[in-house]
This record gives C-alpha cells, sequence and structure tokens, in this order.
C-alpha cells in the first residue's frame, strides 16, 4: 500500500550560514515519470553520499537524488559545523575500547572522504582542521566527565591536552569554563558551503531534484516508486536518508525520535573585540554534558556562534513563543561568556531537527525488499551520516564492506515505546538531563 507522508519539512528561510553565502540558483523541481534505477530522497551528508557511492560504483547507472528544500537549508545545513573525528560521550566500559577504535575507524574513514572532496572540488567552506575543545563550566562535570573522557583518549591512543580555566582563558578569550580537552582532528566549516558543495559536485549521472518533497511512497514490492506533486519516479531500489523525517515514512517509527536544536551567530566581531578575546585565532568548543550545555566557535570570518537547546519535537514543529524563548536564551548565554564584549547582539538565529535512539546506535539497513534507510545521526551526522550514507549504499549494492560491521558495533537503535507513552517518557527523560545539566549551559 502506498503512504500518503503526513509530514514534510518546512523551510523557514532564518539559517544564519547559508544567509553567509552568495545565492545559489536550486536544480528544477522533478516533473514527469521517471523509471530509473536508483532514488534517494533526501539531500543531507547522507543522501549525497549515498548517491556519491552509488554513481562511483555503478558508473552507468541512472540514480536520482530528490530533496523537498533546497540543498544547505536542511539540518546538514544549519548544524554548527563541527566534523568530529572521535566519540564524545566517554565510557567507563572496557568493551567500549574496542567499539571506540572501529567508530574512530568510520569516522577517519567519513574525514578522508569529505577532505578529498572538499580539495578535489574546491569547495570553499572555510574547511580547516582547527581541533576541538570539550569543555566543562563545573568543576564537578570537569571531574566526573572530563577525567573519564581523558583516561578513555589515553585508552585509544589518541592525543589530547588538558586546559584548565586560565590557558583557556588565552586561548578562547573566556573564563567561564573550568577544564577542557583539546583533541586536534576535529575539522570545523561553515556546514551550509560543504553541503551545497557536495551536492552540487555529484557525478553527472545523478539527477539531483529540489523542492520537490515526496507526498506519496510505496517502498515495498517489487515496483517502489516516490511521488512529488508534479511527479513520479519508479526505481529499482529506493534509499531513504530523511534522518528526522523518516517517521513520516512509516520507517524506525519505534527506534529514533526527533529533537529540535537552536543555534544563533553574531554579526562579525569589530578589530576592538577581537583584541579582547583569546589567541587562538579561529576556535570551536563542545559541552561535556551534551544534552544542557552549548557548543561555541569563534568562525573564520570572526562571529561567534552558540548552539544551545535540545529538545524532544515528535511534531516537527515549534511554536513562536518557544523561538523566542530559544533565541533570549542564545544571547544571554554567550553575553554571559563574553561580558568584556560589551551588549553583544545575534544576526542570525534558526533551528534544525536531527534524530536520536535511546541507545546512540543508529537506524540502518534494509527496510523492505528493495528500500534501505540511513537514519538516526545522534547528533554528529557531518561525519556520521558521510558514512552512513556511503554504507547504506554499499549494503544495498550488495558490496561487502567490513566498515557496515564497524558502524553498526553498537547495533542498531533499540526500541522505544510508541506515544503517548514515549512522550511521557522521553519528555520526563529529556527534561530531566537538561535540569540536571543547568549549571553545564
Ligand atoms: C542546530 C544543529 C547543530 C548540529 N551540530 C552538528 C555538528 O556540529 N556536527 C555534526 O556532525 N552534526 C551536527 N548536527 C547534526 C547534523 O546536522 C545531522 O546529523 C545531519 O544533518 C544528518 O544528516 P542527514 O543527511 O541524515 O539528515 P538531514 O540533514 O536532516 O537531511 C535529510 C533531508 O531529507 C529531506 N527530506 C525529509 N523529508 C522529505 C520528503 N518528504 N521529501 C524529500 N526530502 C525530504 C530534508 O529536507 C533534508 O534535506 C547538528 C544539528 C542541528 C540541528
Amino acid at each position: 500500500m502506498p503512504l500518503p507522508i503526513d509530514r514534510l519539512p518546512t523551510d523557514d528561510h532564518t539559517n544564519g550560514w547559508s544567509a553567509l553565502l552568495p545565492a545559489r540558483v536550486p536544480r528544477p523541481p522533478l516533473q514527469g515519470e521517471l523509471d530509473l534505477d536508483w532514488v534517494v530522497v533526501g539531500a543531507g551528508y547522507a543522501g549525497v553520499a549515498a548517491a556519491r557511492q552509488l554513481a562511483r560504483q555503478q558508473p552507468s547507472a541512472s540514480i536520482a537524488l530528490v530533496e523537498a528544500g533546497e540543498v544547505g537549508e536542511n539540518a546538514s545545513g544549519r548544524n554548527s559545523g563541527f566534523a568530529i573525528d572521535l566519540p564524545h560521550v566517554p565510557s567507563t566500559s572496557a568493551q567500549s575500547t574496542d567499539q571506540a577504535r572501529r567508530a574512530i575507524r568510520v569516522g577517519r574513514f567519513a574525514l578522508d572522504e569529505l577532505n578529498t572532496l572538499v580539495k578535489d572540488h574546491r569547495i570553499n567552506c572555510d574547511w580547516a582542521r582547527s581541533g576541538r575543545y570539550h569543555v566543562a563550566v563545573t568543576n564537578e562535570t570537569a571531574v566526573n566527565v572530563l577525567k573519564t573522557y581523558a583516561d578513555n583518549l589515553e585508552a585509544w591512543h589518541e592525543p589530547f591536552q588538558w586546559f584548565g580555566r586560565k590557558r583557556l582563558q588565552e586561548r578562547l578569550g573566556t573564563d567561564y569554563y573550568s577544564a577542557g580537552i583539546y583533541t586536534p582532528g576535529t575539522y570545523l566549516m561553515n556546514p551550509a558551503a560543504l553541503v551545497r558543495g557536495l551536492a552540487d559536485s555529484l557525478p553527472s549521472q545523478v539527477w539531483l531534484f529540489e523542492n520537490s518533497p515526496i507526498i506519496e511512497a510505496e517502498l515495498h514490492g517489487s515496483a517502489p516508486y516516490v511521488r512529488t506533486a508534479l511527479g513520479r519516479i519508479r526505481a529499482r531500489k529506493v534509499i531513504l536518508a530523511v534522518n528526522a523525517f523518516s517517521q513520516s515514512f512509516g520507517v524506525y517509527r519505534k527506534r529514533q525520535v526527533p529533537v529540535l536544536l537552536f543555534a544563533s551567530l553574531s554579526p562579525q566581531l569589530s578589530e576592538s573585540q577581537l583584541a579582547l578575546l583569546g589567541a587562538a585565532p579561529t576556535w570551536g568548543l563542545t559541552p561535556a554534558h551534551g544534552v544542557a550545555g552549548s557548543t561555541l566557535r569563534l568562525t573564520c570570518d570572526k562571529r561567534l556562534m552558540i548552539r544551545q537547546g535540545f529538545e524532544y519535537s515528535p511534531s516537527l514543529r515549534t511554536t513562536e513563543a518557544r523561538r523566542a524563548k530559544a533565541k533570549a536564551t542564545n544571547l544571554d548565554l554567550l553575553r554571559r561568556r563574553f561580558p568584556q564584549l560589551g551588549n553583544l547582539e545575534l544576526e542570525h538565529f534558526w533551528m534544525g531537527w536531527l534524530a536520536v535512539s535511546q541507545n546512540h546506535a543508529p537506524a540502518f539497513g534494509q527496510i523492505a525488499d528493495n528500500a534501505y534507510a540511513a537514519s538516526c545521526c545522534n547528533g554528529s551526522g557531518i561525519v556520521r551520516h558521510t558514512a552512513a550514507g556511503m554504507l547504506i549504499a554499499d549494503l544495498a549494492l550488495g558490496r561487502k564492506n567490513p566498515l557496515i560491521d564497524d558502524f553498526l558495533v553498537q547495533g542498531t537503535a533499540n526500541y522505544i515505546p510508541p506515544r503517548p507513552l514515549r512522550d511521557i517518557g522521553v519528555g520526563l527523560r529529556l527534561a530531566w538531563d537538561v535540569w540536571r545539566g543547568r549549571s553545564e549551559k
């Protein structure tokens, strides 16, 4: 039975990263009937990587990549722009060392791919190996979380440096953090520019259709298809790469939940403001408390970026009042970190949805005879969903890639009870995490 797609992505045209870029002409929408080898739905990191991998392995195949909106206006273009090479949830179990090494192998494979593509296609996205500070606001979190993370890094034989408050202040220009761990392998970039560049450099056998929301899908049977308002693609095989929107396709409804995040960019800082910051010309930090904490950057073009807020959002919609509150919190948290900069303002404020699972594992695999899905990024999808896209293509092609087992080292997303039980369970759990981590905001 074909499924009507009940919840489509919307673009509120607020994405700060794409507002900094030159205008881009989107590819035309799908029109008419097509019969192809492959259709990939969703042009974020996962979908673009899947389409490229299919083209690489089957140079004569016909491939469509169908995107509801415009490339770069989705979560892939709205995120904080950290391509992170390492797991960053500390763990104390011995088994986790092997798991982490395998996850790192997958991460480095995807980072190598991104590095090569950025260089080969001259993707102008401020791509830089700036490293990452993983920071704690309170001494308690420094001891409970960062110390464990330092032990993990030692066990994984990954280089790192420990920074106390004073050294962090010298580097970053804020004394807000009690301690931080610097690891050198993270790349920072403008994420909208990166995903645009990746999509615009796809091989010519990939037909990219933008502004083409899929409103009906038949994923089962021998002739799967997807339909938009103006056209339909029948394909031998379908790959879904719609992350938080998987639930609309009836996929992984009991395995993942959508969460909503908020982010802001300041105007460019003046020379006199920059003189009041630290010695590092550009940097990025992630919070030791992933749910309550704030992600922060000083960008190449000298803006401060903050990402804060992490809430259960089953409707994939929010209200103006919620946005206003989140924006005020972003501004307040930025000013608290940099009181020396005077009354900092925000030039851009936006939000985006991603998907998480209860056990931090991906929702990935074959979903019907001729349909596959790579979903549930758990928050670090630039790297992980570049890998997921390439690996789901390999799985669909029947290629035996040992990295698939590494990618699934934590298993797949486990069962979450349906609504309304889920609303109570997940909503309360996240609200509790935010409350417990309130000092890490
Ligand atoms: C504010 C924020 C900050 C983040 N920071 C980071 C970070 O610093 N580093 C990091 O690695 N990750 C970060 N993330 C997570 C990261 O953005 C995601 O992991 C990543 O975008 C997932 O990629 P994806 O391709 O799976 O999904 P998406 O980017 O969500 O792409 C899915 C695509 O599917 C399309 N789609 C959905 N429904 C349909 C339909 N019916 N028809 C057609 N197309 C459809 C959507 O329009 C979308 O383009 C952040 C996310 C947010 C929101």
